[in-house]
């Protein structure tokens, strides 16, 4: 068993589709342990795409992830990290396979509908960002 961090990033949002992506988890074998819709500051943003900080796209990229409400969850299940990759599809909905979230919901390599963990040791890190242990069940 594993635990992955899960954001509905503000496009996803806006186009009110928290449940058609959530459905996309549960279908597949993923399970919501943890949720909440908040508003992420920009020293929040900053924080957590941290390692982005250096690349040309990070002022947009606060800009993007502040723009309106995000959904976090922690998504539980075998191989979640993985899996919860495999389901969102590659970064630019452009090069998404088909049936994948990003495929079906992003607008652009920049608004692309989730974030997802891309390893263990980052879930772990992000998923204590968001959450206490007594929200994780
Ligand atoms: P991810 O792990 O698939 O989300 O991709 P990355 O960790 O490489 O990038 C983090 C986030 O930054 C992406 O999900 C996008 O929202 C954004 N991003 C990545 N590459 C670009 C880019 O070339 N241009 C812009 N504007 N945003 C990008």
């Amino acid at each position: 068993m594993e635990r992955t961090l899960s954001i509905i990033k503000p496009d996803a949002v806006a186009k009110n589709v928290i449940g058609k992506i959530i459905d996309r988890f549960e279908t597949n074998g993923l399970r919501v342990a943890a949720i909440k819709k908040l508003q992420l500051s920009r020293d929040d943003a900053a924080k957590f795409y941290e390692v982005h900080r250096e690349r040309p796209f990070f002022n947009d990229l606060i800009d993007y992830m502040t723009s309106g409400p995000v959904v976090v969850m922690v998504l539980e299940g075998e191989n979640a990290v993985a899996k919860n990759r495999e389901l969102m599809g590659a970064t630019d909905p452009k090069e998404a396979a088909p049936g994948t979230i990003r495929a079906d919901f992003a607008e652009s390599i920049e608004a692309n509908a989730v974030h997802g963990s891309d390893s263990l040791e980052n879930a772990q890190k992000e998923i204590a960002f968001f959450f206490a242990q007594r929200e994780i069940l």
